[in-house]
């Protein structure tokens, strides 16, 4: 049984009360922050600005240093009931708060839905004006950013029209959300003993991963046979989304949905074009691989289900959090002192982490606070290997938002999606490192060889497969080629041969794996943790073949947020992500990884 979260140590919890003393507090600072409010606004004197940004630089800058004000303390407020919530998800109080600053939150984004657009609308000659002028120069960037959206952006009429339709545009990924989440059932599968077990989402993940090969087949085929009976639903659902993502790309004049994606994110179509185009002249490493697989598991034909189970004894060592900390912080030693002491600070004294499961919290694993607190992080940390490298990967992530508030003003300190998942990899190849070097057994060698491949193998190149098939869609979608179940199973089984190669069995099963995939609703999201894994491994490389330089530069990095322009960002780093070599660097370390693990085993 799970202690009550009354029951916790302090010193096992996570410094909360450094934001808000109680919650008292909390209500007084949320009384103050709405204490202006109307009939109709929460924030009237913001209201008041509309229509007047083309004023002058000056209305606008006071608009944008008011906007922001008010953002951070919502922040900070959020950030509070949030952390709150999430150690007892059951604790009426702390959800009631959390659902009140969330409905502010929602307030202040709708009462401030107009200032983006109406900025857009400003004639040419006065956006330049403003650009170059010096009461806006704290926005300059947010507002050289926005510009580049200018040649997209409708008369106010059309804007109308167009975020009138938001609501009916999300059903397709919503239904897909109930379906998925709700409503599907599934056989139970039978495992060797000829025991049933049931099927859900969790325990599919886990039976994947076991020895019994009987379990992984039947609980592939129970679980994919449910998605398979609504193939034509869900395709249909799939065809919905993609079609409203064409069509607000064509509504907004983009040159494709990919363009409309990325556009927004500052980011070249270039660079996910580039990703796909070099995993796909790779992609004889990975059918390498499979063959190793299936050479290794010792199995006549390979199927999917033999994708995810581990090759090698799984390594029972237990890790106290007070170790787990130590083999953390011993891995980032490369990153010098000021990290390191930041970091140490930061799992210790000060009380970022809170360690442990209770009863009824919140389950995983974050990195989560705003710019006037510390970088918390939820861990349900419980010993093993695993729970180690989540612990190495949130510091990670919480670093990079200590150094980036500490580095930028406000409207910069957060730092893009798309650099989102580089200093959390970072930490885990480091780590990795860290513990291969110390590795004294064989059997523990072989693990950590078998869980890196396998991460790389998920993360960059299942990912890229992931965003081969969303730009297929898409390009279906604008060519105005029906997306049936049919074209779509047709162009999935095609990547499956094309990604794992002659060894690989395309069962009908893994046909239909499109069908149950949550993240093709995202809208070119997942490219990003391809990108993300190959900048983080250039970077660790750069780090420990340059030293000091490579050093300075990946921590003016960390303390960027989004200063700059997320490409840039990395290329400041010193890695740059519209070039091949990057990721061609982390194919070349999957590959003598998977040679190392093979040398291992047959030395056994
Ligand atoms: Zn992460």
């Amino acid at each position: 049984m799970a202690k009550e979260r009354k029951e916790v140590s302090v010193e096992d919890t996570w410094d909360v009360n450094a934001l808000y003393p109680n919650l008292e507090a909390w209500e007084k600072d949320f009384e103050e922050l709405t204490k202006n409010k109307s009939e109709t606004a929460r924030w009237p004197h913001l209201a008041a600005y509309q229509g007047k940004i083309g004023e002058g630089a000056g209305t606008l800058s006071s608009l944008l240093n008011e906007t922001n004000e008010i953002e951070r303390r919502l922040y900070k407020l959020y950030t509070y009931a949030h952390l709150r919530h999430d150690e007892d998800v059951a604790h009426e109080i702390y959800k009631n708060a959390y659902d009140r600053i969330s409905l502010l939150y929602f307030d202040f984004q709708n009462e401030t839905s107009w200032v983006q657009p109406e900025i857009l609308q400003l004639p040419e000659e006065t956006f330049g004006n403003y650009l170059r002028d010096q009461s806006l120069s704290a926005h300059r960037i947010q507002l050289e950013k926005l510009s580049a959206l200018k040649p997209y952006t409708l008369t106010s009429d059309k804007e109308h029209l167009l975020s009138l339709a938001g609501k009916a545009l999300e059903t397709p990924s919503k239904a897909f959300g109930v379906l998925n989440n709700a409503e599907l059932k599934f056989e139970p599968a039978l495992d060797e003993k000829g025991e049933k077990r049931e099927i859900t989402h969790g325990s599919y993940g886990l039976f994947l991963q076991s020895k019994d090969r009987i379990l992984r087949k039947n609980a592939g085929l129970s679980y994919h046979k449910t998605f398979a009976s609504f193939e034509n639903t869900i395709s249909e659902l799939i065809n919905g989304q993609v079609q409203s993502h064409v069509f607000r790309a064509k509504a907004r004049n983009y040159p494709s949905a990919l363009h409309a994606a990325l556009t927004p994110h500052q980011i070249d179509v270039g660079v996910y074009h580039n990703l796909i185009a070099t995993v796909r002249e790779n992609l004889p490493t990975l059918h390498k691989y499979i063959a190793f697989r299936k050479k290794a598991l010792g199995v006549k034909t390979f199927h999917f289900y033999d994708q995810y189970v581990p090759l090698v004894p799984s390594f029972e060592k237990e890790y106290t959090y007070s170790e787990g900390v130590e083999l953390v912080l011993e891995a980032v030693k490369p990153l010098g002192e000021e990290y390191h002491a930041i970091l140490e600070r930061g799992l210790g004294p000060e009380r970022w982490v809170d360690r442990y499961e209770n009863a009824r919290k919140k389950s995983g694993a974050y990195s989560s606070g705003c710019y006037d607190s510390v970088p918390y992080i939820l861990m349900n940390y419980k010993g093993i290997l695993r729970d180690v490298f989540t612990l190495a990967h949130e510091a990670g992530h919480s670093v990079h938002s200590y150094l980036s508030n500490q580095g930028q003003p406000f409207q910069y300190s957060n730092y893009p999606i798309f650099v989102a998942e580089v200093a959390s990899t970072f930490n885990e190849e480091l780590l990795f490192r860290h513990l291969m070097d110390r590795a004294r057994s064989h059997e523990e060698k072989c693990y950590l060889l078998n869980q890196r491949i396998d991460d790389i193998r998920a993360t960059l190149f299942r990912q890229t497969q992931f965003a081969e098939f969303e730009f297929t869609l898409h390009t279906y979608g604008e060519r105005g080629i029906p997306l049936t179940a049919a074209t779509l199973k047709e162009a999935y089984q095609q990547l499956n041969r094309d990604y794992y190669g002659k060894d690989f069995e395309l069962d009908p099963e893994i046909g239909v794996e499109y069908l149950r995939i949550p993240h093709f609703y995202y809208n070119f999201y997942v490219y990003q943790y391809a990108t993300g894994i190959s900048a983080a491994y250039a970077l660790v490389e750069r780090l420990l073949e340059e030293g000091e330089t490579a050093r300075q530069d990946y921590l003016k990095f960390l303390s960027s947020g989004s200063s700059r322009y997320p490409v840039d960002l990395l290329e400041m780093a010193g890695v740059n992500m519209r070039e091949k070599a990057p990721i061609e660097r982390l194919i070349h370390r999957f590959s003598s990884l998977v040679e190392q693990l093979e040398k291992e085993i047959c030395s056994c």
